[in-house]
C-alpha cells in the first residue's frame, strides 16, 4: 500500500500536467483545424505533455527541481512562483494527494496482481477526467475512447473485473442509455442536458465494470448532480459525479445492491 501511495503521488504529479496541458493542446488543434491559419505562431504556446518543462504560466520561469517533488514542492515554494510570486493553483497538491490515497485504496482492495494494476489505471484516468471536466467542462476523447477499449481488453484478458460479455454490454448500454436520456432531454427542454463526453465516459465505465453496475452508477451520479444543482443553480459538470460513482463502484462493488431490496 505504501508503494502504491508513492506511485500514486508520482502519478498525481504527472496528472497535474495532463489536466493543465491536454485541454490547451486540444484547443490549439481545434483552432488550427477550424481556422486554417496554421499552428499557433507564438512559440511559447506550443506544447505537448513532455515539453516544455514545467514553468510559471505568468512569467515562464521554470519550476525549480525541488518544486516538482509531489506535495512537498508546493509547500517549499509557499504556493507561489519563486520569481513573480504568482499563486500556484492549489489543484496540484490536491490532485497529488487524492491520487496517492485512491491508488493506495486500490492496492488495499485488490492486493498485488493484474486486477489492482487495471483498477489503478482506471483510477488515474477517472481522476484526470473529473478534474478536466470540473475546470473546462470537457471530457477529452483522448482519454475516454482509449480507456473504453482498454477496459474491454482488460476483461477479455482475464475477466478481472467483469466478464467479456458484460464488459461489451456495458460499453453498449452505457452509451446507448445515456444517448436516449440526452435525446429525451433535448426534445423536452429544447437545450442540451448531457454532453457527448458523458455518454463516452459512461460507456468506458461499463466496459471496465460491466453493464450491471451502470444503473447504480448513473443513479448515484444523478443524486450528486442534483445536489450540486441545488447548491449552485445553473449548468454543472456531470462527469466528476460519474467518475466518483464509477470509482466507488470499482472499490466497493455494485452500488445498485444498496438501492434495491
Ligand atoms: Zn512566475
Amino acid at each position: 500500500m505504501l508503494l502504491a501511495a508513492a506511485a500514486g503521488l508520482a502519478a498525481g504529479s504527472v496528472l497535474g500536467v495532463v489536466v493543465h496541458r491536454l485541454p490547451l493542446m486540444l484547443e490549439e488543434r481545434w483552432r488550427r483545424e477550424s481556422g486554417g491559419d496554421g499552428p499557433d505562431p507564438r512559440p511559447a504556446n506550443r506544447m505537448n505533455l513532455a515539453t516544455p518543462r514545467s514553468h510559471c504560466p505568468r512569467c515562464r520561469q521554470p519550476i525549480p527541481w525541488y518544486g516538482l517533488v509531489p506535495l512537498a514542492g508546493f509547500a517549499l515554494l509557499g504556493g507561489r512562483c519563486a520569481r513573480c510570486r504568482a499563486p500556484i493553483p492549489v489543484r496540484y497538491p490536491i490532485v497529488e494527494l487524492l491520487c496517492a490515497v485512491a491508488t493506495a485504496v486500490c492496492a488495499w482492495r485488490f492486493g498485488p496482481g493484474w486486477p489492482a494494476a487495471g483498477a489503478i489505471a482506471l483510477t488515474w484516468a477517472l481522476l484526470a477526467l473529473a478534474v478536466i471536466d470540473l475546470e473546462r467542462r470537457l471530457l477529452p476523447d483522448a482519454i475516454t475512447l482509449p480507456m473504453l477499449w482498454a477496459g474491454i481488453g482488460f476483461n477479455l484478458a482475464g475477466g478481472y473485473l467483469t466478464t467479456l460479455e458484460d464488459s461489451v454490454l456495458g460499453a453498449m448500454t452505457g452509451y446507448g442509455a445515456l444517448w436516449l436520456v440526452q435525446r429525451a432531454y433535448r426534445r423536452l427542454r429544447g437545450r442540451e442536458g448531457l454532453g457527448t463526453g458523458d455518454l463516452k465516459l459512461t460507456a468506458m465505465l461499463g466496459a471496465w465494470l460491466g453493464w450491471e453496475t451502470l444503473p447504480g452508477i448513473v443513479f448515484l451520479a444523478s443524486l450528486g448532480g442534483i445536489g450540486a444543482g441545488l447548491a449552485k443553480p445553473g449548468p454543472f459538470a456531470f462527469g466528476p459525479w460519474l467518475a466518483l460513482a464509477g470509482w466507488l463502484t470499482l472499490v466497493a462493488g455494485n452500488l445498485g445492491r444498496f438501492l434495491l431490496p
